[in-house]
Parts: structure tokens; sequence; C-alpha cells
């Protein structure tokens, strides 16, 4: 008799049920095109489906099949907000810009991404489930009770707070000092989500091909010289959609943009009682945790699909299992000695203020640096970038405001992720310290 093999597979669950990132067959290259995106993830395919549903002449390049960077290996979780407050983004952008970031990213985002995944029929696993956000420190609560007033003054937000006596309607763990319910927060499976776009922009008229990584960029008075391993395209334009894999060829974007590691497990099948048991609504969770958790039911809810930053850096998969276990085991005890049937990672992009970003630098588009928090905001300024290389003043968004701050210290290489690996167990160990009853 052979032993059952239990060592969790390295490739993301989603995959499972949607299918991997199909590889493109592969078409002639053409001479030229009105647009070539370089990236082809929810950003990257977002802007060709816009760009081409207008008539223009789109080429989306990837260097692996299209959705294999983060987008077909993300948490799922749909929604977002910022980690800096209205009166920090207010004092850095001014209130105006703050007030568009937040809505744009709270409330428009989303919007877009609901409509655009009901107008193509995507069948990803959509569903409206809300979000608990839950608090690491008791001293958190007043002042995020505060933030939410003032933010549900300047929108609609949907929006309220859970105090911690009341938080096991939500989560079956002490682990947390209650926390905000957004309850239009949603789910679907990340790899059914970009494939179905890809779909949609190869349906609007869009070229997509994979394996053609871009090697570099040449610029004429007039025009770009796009080169791939597979021969030069001449483009009008150029949009960066590279996101936490952006590498050499994009200097000034790669120093823009720091690649952290994110880590995700999917536990066996644990059953929709259990699991129901665990998060009662079937709730996306969030911490506030410097090196935070997200976790959530599988889309049918019989798994705990459960995320956070094992390490900074790419950590040896064996520590990253086990720092996991670690973690879903402090946030439900219950779950003790179950086992885990996938384990995986993909690469978020970071930039140095939190934001997103999209706008021209040295004649070549970008939008990128999401932070962490794609699944709406990738799509929505893939959009918003096409627009804007269209001319259309729809085009117009608070994210074309933000920047894309460098660093001295950060020429190339994140050579500095295990470093604030370090730093931030530190930080979390202090906060632990000073957690609150
Ligand atoms: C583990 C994990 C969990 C996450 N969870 C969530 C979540 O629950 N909710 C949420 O909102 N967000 C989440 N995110 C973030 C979200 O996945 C990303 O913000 C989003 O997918 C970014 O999309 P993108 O198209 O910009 O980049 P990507 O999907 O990363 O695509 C970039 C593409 O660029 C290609 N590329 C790079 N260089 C070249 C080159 N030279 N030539 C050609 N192609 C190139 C890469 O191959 C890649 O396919 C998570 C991310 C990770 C990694």
């Amino acid at each position: 008799m052979t032993r059952r093999d239990t060592t969790p597979r390295t490739t993301p669950f989603w995959w499972e049920d949607a299918g991997p990132p199909a590889a493109t067959e592969a078409a002639p290259l053409p001479a030229e095109a009105d647009l070539v995106i370089v990236g082809g993830g929810l950003t990257g395919l977002s802007a060709a489906r816009t760009a081409a549903r207008r008539g223009r002449q789109v080429v989306v390049l990837d260097a692996r099949a299209p959705g294999m960077g983060a987008s077909s290996r993300n948490g799922g979780m749909v929604g977002g907000g910022h980690r800096l407050s209205l009166d920090a983004l207010s004092a850095r952008f001014g209130a105006e810009t703050a007030a568009g970031l937040l809505r744009e990213a709270y409330l428009d985002s989303a919007a877009f991404v609901e409509r655009l995944i009901r107008d193509e029929a995507i069948d990803c696993d959509y569903r409206v489930t809300g979000r608990f956000r839950a608090l690491w420190r008791s001293r958190e609560y007043d002042p995020v009770a505060r933030e939410l007033d003032r933010l549900q003054a300047l929108m609609p937000l949907e929006a309220w707070m859970l105090p911690r006596a009341r938080q096991h309607e939500e989560i079956a763990s002490d682990l947390y000092r209650g926390g905000v319910i957004y309850p239009r927060h949603a789910a679907l499976n990340p790899a059914g989500w970009v494939a179905g776009l890809r779909d949609a922009a190869q349906r609007a008229g869009a070229l997509v091909q994979g394996d053609t990584p871009v090697t570099g960029i040449g610029r004429t008075a007039t025009a770009f010289t796009v080169r791939t391993t597979r021969g030069p395209i001449r483009a009008g334009d150029v949009l960066i959609a590279t996101n936490g894999y952006t590498a050499a060829p994009f200097h000034r974007f790669r120093r823009a943009i720091i690649p952290v590691p994110s880590f995700i497990v999917a536990t066996e099948v644990l059953g929709r009682d259990r699991v129901r048991s665990l998060i009662p609504h079937g709730r996306m969770i969030v911490e506030t945790r410097e090196r935070h958790c997200y976790f959530r039911p599988s889309p049918d809810g019989r798994r705990i699909i459960f995320g956070g930053r094992a390490a900074m850096f790419d950590a040896p998969e064996a520590l990253v299992r086990r720092q996991m276990r670690a973690l879903l085991v402090q946030v439900f005890p219950q779950l003790k000695g179950i086992r885990l049937t996938h384990s995986w990672r993909g690469r978020t992009g970071f930039t140095f203020n939190f934001l997103p970003a999209v706008g021209q630098m040295g004649g070549l588009w970008y939008a990128m640096g999401y932070s962490g928090s794609g699944n709406a905001m990738a799509p929505w300024l893939g959009h918003k970038a096409a627009l804007r290389i269209l001319g259309d003043p729809e085009g117009e968004t608070a994210f074309s405001r933000t920047g894309l701050p460098t660093r001295w210290w950060h020429p190339g290489p994140a050579w500095f992720l295990p470093l604030a690996d370090v730093t931030f167990r530190f930080r979390d160990l202090l906060a632990g310290i000073g957690r609150g009853t």
C-alpha cells in the first residue's frame, strides 16, 4: 500500500475550478499598432478592452500566459479603501483629490467591476458577501469609528462598526478587537475573473499574446519601438501594466514598485457547516495587523482560503507553509491539525506612498502600484489609462495625481525586503504587547 501524498500543491486553489491561465495561440505580431500594452493581468486586459472597443488596434504582450501574475493568484476579495486616513490624504494631495481617491477606491472601482462582470457575463463566482475589517488593537476602535463617520459624511459608503462583544456574529475567533463591516464588498474566483476579462478584451478586438517578453522600448520622434523576443512592434502609445512583476527593462518603474510577495493556503475540505461556524456570514476578512492576514470561505463554502505575509521576501516553501499554518491556527485554534491542500504565492506591487497611480513618464503610460488591493483598482485604472491615452475627458481620475515616488536606496532589485521583514515582525511584536484587552 502506498502512503497518501499530503504535500500541498503549489498552484493556486482557484486553478482547480477555473483552470490555470491558458497559453495563447501564437499569432504573427503586427508590424504596427496604435497601442501596445506590456502585461496581461487585470490592468492590461481592462485597458485593452476599453481601447479596442473604441476602435484602436491594440496588442497585449505578456512574458508568460496572460493572467499568470498576481491576477489569477490573489485572494479574490473585491472592494477597497486606503491605508492612509482622510487627513493624511488631504495633507498630501489637498481635500478635493483626497475625496476623489476615497470615492474611487471605495465606490467607483467596485461599481465598475460589478458592471463589467455583468455586461461581459464573466463566470467567476462573483458574490456580494461583505467584508469584516478586523481590528488588531483596542485603541484603534474609536478613531476608526470617527474616520468612518467622516467618510460617510463625504460619500454614500455603506459600513458599520461591530464592537468586540458582538464579534462572534462574524467570526469564531477571540483574536480581534471588534471591527468594521462593509456589506457591499464582494468575493470572486480571481482565475475566472482574469480569464473572463481576457476573453472580453479579445472579443473587443485586442490581440493578446503570451510567451512574448518585452525586452526593451525605443523611442523616435513620432512612435515607440517595442522590442520583444518575437520581433519589434512600432506603437503609437505604450502602456506599462506590470505591477509587482515590473523588471529590468522598465528601470524607472521598477524603482517605484516594491515587489512584496503574498502567500496563500487552502485548507482541506472542512464542510459547509464547519466553515459557517467559523465565518457565519461568509464575509471576506482582513486584519489591520501590520503584516496582515486575509481570509475567506472558498466559493463553495467548504474550505478556508487563508492569505498572509508569511515573509516579505521569496522565502522557501517549507518555511512559508509552517508560518501560514501557525497564523491560521492563531486565528482559528479550532483548526489545529487540519491539512492544507494548496499553498501558493504571488507578487503584489507596493508604492512608497501606498497608492496606485496612473500617468505618463518619459512618454510611456503606466497604471500600477495597487499595494495589495487590485481586483477592483487594477481594472478601474487600466480602463482610466486607456481613456487618457484616447484623450477622453472621462479618463480623469484622482490617481493621476498620486505620482510614483522613488527612493535613492531602491535603485532596482528590492534588496531591502528581508530587512523590512525583520522590522515589520518587530513592529507586530510591539503592537501585540500593546493590543489591549
Ligand atoms: C497572493 C496575493 C493575494 C492578493 N489578494 C488580493 C485580494 O484579495 N483582493 C485584491 O483586490 N487584490 C489582491 N491582490 C492584488 C491583486 O492581485 C493585484 O493588485 C492585481 O492582480 C494587479 O494586476 P496587474 O494586471 O496590474 O498585475 P499582474 O496580474 O501581476 O500582471 C502583471 C503581468 O506583467 C507581466 N510582465 C512583467 N514584465 C513583463 C515583460 N517584460 N514583458 C511582458 N510581460 C511582462 C507579468 O508576466 C504579469 O502577467 C493580491 C495579490 C497577491 C499576489
